[in-house]
């Protein structure tokens, strides 16, 4: 199918199609790419969002826990240097608390008698209980300092703020609470470090800070619009979050608060969210807590799906650009390539008219035939040799140019042909139009297709019919010049003895009258040798012809007499039909010896009753002398030989009166024809004007 389209097609369809695969190949590798790396510089920025904010919460804490470890160090040192005052220490927690407003509470913890061994002193005084260990918890209510005693420091879990860091020994910070302050209940937590004396525990001192500033801040936190952030405490609660009526609860994902505990970093991709979740360690404690940022991939790609849309558009334009381009390109091509084909073509139009031309003008017959002998072709040539016009031969059979008894040449011709064999100047016989046979020479060629398939013959024929009756004239006259030079010679070595023969027998004749009754018998037979010899001498030239310009039929009148006697002595008769001619150059000698001739032919081949017809006319630019009997005809076996010396049929003929004939006629320039039938001959003379 491809290759029925065409050039300009081809060229815009494969180049087309090459650069829309590109195309697509481009915009399928942008698109893959673009979403990679929408999704790490999505994921970068969840990270950076992650541990930026990380920072701020810790950086928040540690004011806290470097503020309680001032407090502890001032607690350790006034315990080693004895000069413990519980006044003071409540007077430096106070100070502390007010000097902070973002901490909720200052307090510390002592062990039983730890401090300054008078615990008994103080048991149920305000800011103790039953045991009267030094336990102050300081907050602000009402914009005052108040005071108060720690509780349910004993109690597993209500009591982690004392009890957790007594068992490690390490600062700590308790998980968030919920505390009412002010009648408002805030998220709470508590940042605690251990007092060690002599590597002895002797209490914990703590300060505790509300979360809600931090909360602000984090649900703040909005990254790619419909991203959010949370804090987590250590064991996995929500301590921050965009909605606040998560705060409290725990993550549900047991592999994400594994990794919070731990201190690690995770990544987790859930229903479409990408989460990050990145540890933050205060201080020396042990239990981190875990900065999370989740970013919605439907968002990620949107920017994706923009940069992809946007290559698709620029593709989409540099494509039609690009098809225009080629289409142009194409034109331009298809266009020279159309212009050089019809150059092209043209020249071998020409080149087929000059051919057609020079076939239509040539004599030779030029035909075409396919390969069972069909005519396809017949010039003007052709017309002019067989005498069938173009419009009744194409179609019909070459056989019908070919005379029966050699219809089969045409076989071996269309074999050798179709061999791929040409023939040339094969000589043969064919047929005109009239029945008329023809010599013609032949050379016949076989047609090849564009292929080299062998698909006809072409026939050139030359008419040599005429070339070959010249040949044949040319033949006679050399033979005529051979016996002529013969008679010159012969004559005179003859006719000079037989004259002085003839003289003595004469002298003889009037002396010897005893055999007077023969001599004259003997004469008479010289006569006749010499009348020979003179006949056969006029065909040489030797003798000088006279001519005049005079009148043939005057001669014709002149000889008739001589003519009509012979014909009455054999009972036959003599019409004479002479027309108006021009006069012409004659040997009147020459033409009457001709006339008497031809005559005495005719008349000898009559039988008794014949009529002779001598008749004139003239024709075209010839005059014409005919003379025409009622004669047996001349058998066409010796058509050929007429005229040839001493070839008669007759008994007593001489076989010279036609080859003098056809001298003179020579020398008159004039030519002899023949026609016969079994109901009599013509011999025309024609003389050129
Ligand atoms: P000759 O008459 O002596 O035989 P020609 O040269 O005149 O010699 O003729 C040669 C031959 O041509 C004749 O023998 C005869 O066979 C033939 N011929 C010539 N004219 C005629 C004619 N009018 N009719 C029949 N045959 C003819
Ligand atoms: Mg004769």
């Amino acid at each position: 199918m491809f290759r029925n389209l065409n050039l300009r097609t081809k060229i815009l369809a494969s180049i087309g199609l090459v650069v829309l695969l590109s195309f697509s190949l481009v915009i399928l590798i942008v698109s893959i790419k673009s979403v990679d790396m929408a999704k790490a510089s999505a994921y970068q920025i969840a990270r950076e969002t992650a541990s930026k904010n990380g920072n701020y919460v810790r950086a928040e804490l540690d004011v806290a826990l470097d503020t309680v470890r001032t407090l502890s160090y001032t607690f350790q040192e006034m315990k080693l240097s004895h000069d413990v005052d519980r006044e003071t220490m409540n007077q430096i927690l106070i100070k502390v608390l007010k000097d902070n407003p973002q901490f909720v509470a200052t307090w510390t913890l002592w062990e039983p008698n730890a401090l300054d061994g008078r615990d008994a002193e103080f048991i149920n005084k305000t800011g103790y209980d039953s045991t009267g260990r030094f336990i102050p918890y300081w907050s602000i209510q009402s914009g005052k300092e108040h005071l108060e005693p720690l509780v349910n420091y004993q109690v597993q879990g209500a009591g982690d703020y004392y009890l957790i860091p007594r068992k490690s020994k390490r600062e700590t910070i308790i998980e968030p609470y919920i505390y009412p302050i002010n009648g408002k209940d805030v998220l709470v937590t508590s940042v605690v470090v251990p007092l060690i004396v002599g590597e002895k525990f002797v209490g914990v001192v703590g300060i505790d800070i509300a979360l809600d500033t931090i909360q602000k801040v984090v649900s703040e936190i909005k990254p790619f619009e419909t991203g959010y952030a949370s804090l987590i405490s250590n064991e996995g609660k929500y301590v921050a979050h965009n909605d606040i009526s998560q705060i409290g609860k725990t993550v549900n994902n047991s592999q994400v608060r594994e990794a919070i505990k731990s201190g690690i970093s995770y990544t987790t991709t859930n229903k479409g969210v990408y989460q990050v979740y990145v540890p933050i360690k205060i201080g020396r404690t042990t239990t981190p807590w875990s900065m999370a940022v989740s970013v919605p991939e439907s968002k990620i790609l949107e920017n994706a799906a923009s940069i992809r849309n946007f290559t698709v558009i620029i593709g989409i334009i540099a494509l039609l650009i690009i098809g225009l381009v080629i289409f142009q390109v194409a034109s331009s091509i298809t266009n020279q390539h159309l212009m050089l084909e019809i150059g092209e073509r043209r020249q071998i139009e020409e080149k087929a008219l000059r051919l057609a031309s020079i076939v239509e003008s040539t004599d030779d017959g030029i035909i075409g035939m396919t390969l069972d002998g069909i005519i396809i072709d017949w010039n003007r040539g052709a017309e002019g040799i067989y005498g069938y016009h173009e419009a009744e031969i194409i179609g019909e059979s070459i056989i019908k140019l070919i005379p029966d008894n050699q219809h089969i040449e045409l076989d071996e011709i269309l074999a050798n042909i179709s061999r791929g064999m040409p023939m040339t100047h094969y000589e043969t016989i064919r047929q005109k139009k009239d029945g008329q046979l023809i010599h013609v020479y032949l050379t016949v060629s076989p047609i090849k297709d564009h292929s080299g398939k062998i698909v006809g013959a072409s026939k050139i024929v030359r008419d040599v019919t005429a070339q070959k009756k010249l040949e044949k004239e040319m033949i006679r006259m050399d033979q005529m010049r051979l016996v002529g030079e013969m008679a010159a010679s012969i004559g005179h070595e003859v006719r000079n003895p037989m004259t002085t023969v003839r003289g003595f027998l004469q002298l003889f004749g009037e002396n010897f009258a005893k055999y007077s009754e023969y001599i004259p018998l003997m004469i008479s037979e010289l006569d006749r040798a010499n009348a020979i010899i003179t006949e056969f001498l006029s065909i040489s030239r030797t003798k000088t012809t006279e001519f005049a310009r005079q009148s043939l039929n005057d001669i014709i009148e002149c000889i008739l007499p001589l003519v009509q006697v012979e014909a009455i002595n054999e009972e036959k008769s003599v019409i004479l039909k002479l027309n108006a001619i021009p006069d012409l150059l004659l040997d009147h000698k020459e033409i009457r010896q001709v006339i008497l001739n031809l005559a005495r032919n005719g008349i000898e081949a009559m039988g008794k009753g014949g009529n002779l017809k001598i008749e004139t006319f003239s024709r075209d630019d010839e005059v014409i002398l005919a003379i025409h009997d009622e004669g047996v005809g001349i058998n066409p076996e010796i058509m050929d030989r007429l005229g040839t010396p001493f070839f008669t049929t007759k008994e007593q003929g001489t076989g010279l009166g036609l080859a003098v004939c056809f001298g003179i006629a020579a020398r008159h320039n004039a030519k002899i024809n023949v026609e016969t039938s079994p109901k009599g001959s013509t011999f025309f003379v024609r003389f050129k004007l």
